[in-house]
């Protein structure tokens, strides 16, 4: 395999990944977990629900995903072709408010910058868009995209409010993928970009510090930074996973909350490993199942609701670090529970993805009782054109 088509798995599985778990947890994301175990039963929603048009659904969160990923590959086209480049972030927010036109109805009269816009009239589905991101993007003057650029986009520095919501992290996986080591749009590295493109709605630094350590984690499962820590060349999510955590406490040191976010990052992966299936010991497989669920769901509960950021990234790494090596399991984990079920499982699947790769996920779906069926997610020939398309100018030099 040629680096291009590892990279290019990683992309795949990274976004379809995410796609799969936003489509999974989204009829649910408004569900208490008893709700949703009297509505499909006691081990809860198992598998992607198809809607009238024949295809599961994803939300906002895949939404917003592709277009922070088009908005980089827009922008580094655009400062390959004027010869002049502004921050990522900068492009991504222009790509933001092509999603807004999206779910505000003005297409027509929009000043569209990214091609996904223009050509994926599909995204103009509404499906429950944050109300912090829709505000947040409305109230900010971003002009045109040449320059002299605007500067009354919202940043870490001159946040434009103090929310806290997951709607920073749930968007930002991209950034990890595309800011390729070496590459001059990664700059300031995928931890300092992913703050930033979340700070444009999110203004707490619990809004985007986690967005920058899932852009930080990402990137490091990506470009397999931390092969040479572990046994046999291969990528150990959990090595990783710490070396992204001390990333953001060196990026953000003094930054107001982050020991409250190391501790819930911490808190997550204490309880994926003191998980104790001794207590499991003389059931029935039924009844194994069954507890291991109850089990999962408890610690999930113990973490939070994943309505705020630093909750919806320390499940996501909950079941991840949990189920490294069985996709389906951490995805059903991460959406079976009372809180904001497509958040956490678009990011358990952005996590997961970036880590085993998309033919390790399709080798997956296709063992018995594993049924997600990849062709039944909605636009999924569309997400790999676009995430092809990104590859192809990363790869660029
Ligand atoms: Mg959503």
């Amino acid at each position: 395999m040629t680096e291009k088509e590892r990279l290019r798995d990683v992309f795949h599985g990274c976004i379809i990944g995410g796609a799969l778990g936003d489509a999974l947890g989204y009829p649910v994301e408004f569900q208490s977990y008893d709700s949703i175990v009297s509505h499909y039963g006691e081990r809860g929603i198992q598998d992607l629900v198809i809607r009238h048009k024949g295809f599961a659904e994803f939300s906002d969160d895949t939404q917003m995903t592709l277009f922070t990923m088009d908005g980089l590959r827009q922008g580094i086209l655009r400062a390959e072709y004027k010869g002049v480049s502004a921050k990522p972030e900068w492009y991504i927010s222009l790509a933001y408010q092509d999603w807004l036109a999206t779910q505000e109805g003005t297409r027509e009269t929009h000043n569209s910058f990214t091609e996904l816009f223009r050509q994926e009239k599909g995204l103009d589905e509404w499906r429950a868009p944050g109300n912090t991101c829709m505000s947040a993007l409305a109230a900010q003057n971003v002009g045109s995209p040449n320059p002299p650029y605007s500067n009354e986009i919202y940043s870490m520095e001159h946040p434009g409010n103090q929310s806290k919501g997951c709607g920073g992290v749930m968007r930002v996986a991209p950034i990890g993928l595309m800011l390729r080591p070496g590459h001059w749009i990664s700059k300031d590295g995928p931890a300092h970009t992913a703050g930033q493109a979340a700070a444009i709605t999110h203004g707490n630094p619990l809004g985007y510090l986690p967005a920058a350590y899932l852009a930080e984690l990402v990137n490091r499962l990506t470009y397999r930074k931390d092969v040479g820590d572990s046994e046999e060349g291969s990528v150990d999510l959990m090595v990783s996973m710490q070396k992204a955590l001390d990333v953001i406490d060196e990026t953000f040191a003094g930054t107001p909350s982050l020991d409250y976010f190391d501790e819930i990052v911490e808190k997550a992966w204490r309880l994926a490993e003191e998980t104790n299936e001794k207590e499991l010991e003389g059931l029935l497989e039924a009844q194994k199942r069954v507890e291991i669920m109850n089990m999962d769901v408890r610690n999930i509960h113990a973490i939070g609701g994943g309505w705020v950021g630093e909750e919806a990234l320390a499940i996501a790494l909950y079941c991840a670090a949990r189920y490294p090596y069985d996709f389906h399991q951490a995805l059903r984990i991460a959406v079976n529970h009372s809180g904001d079920s497509d958040s956490t499982g678009a990011i358990t699947g952005n996590i997961l993805g970036a880590f085993l790769g998309m033919k390790e996920i399709e080798a997956q779906c296709k063992e018995e009782e594993r049924p997600f069926a990849i062709e039944k997610l909605e636009m999924v020939d569309r997400i790999r054109f676009w995430t092809d398309q990104a590859l192809e100018v990363v790869m660029r030099e």
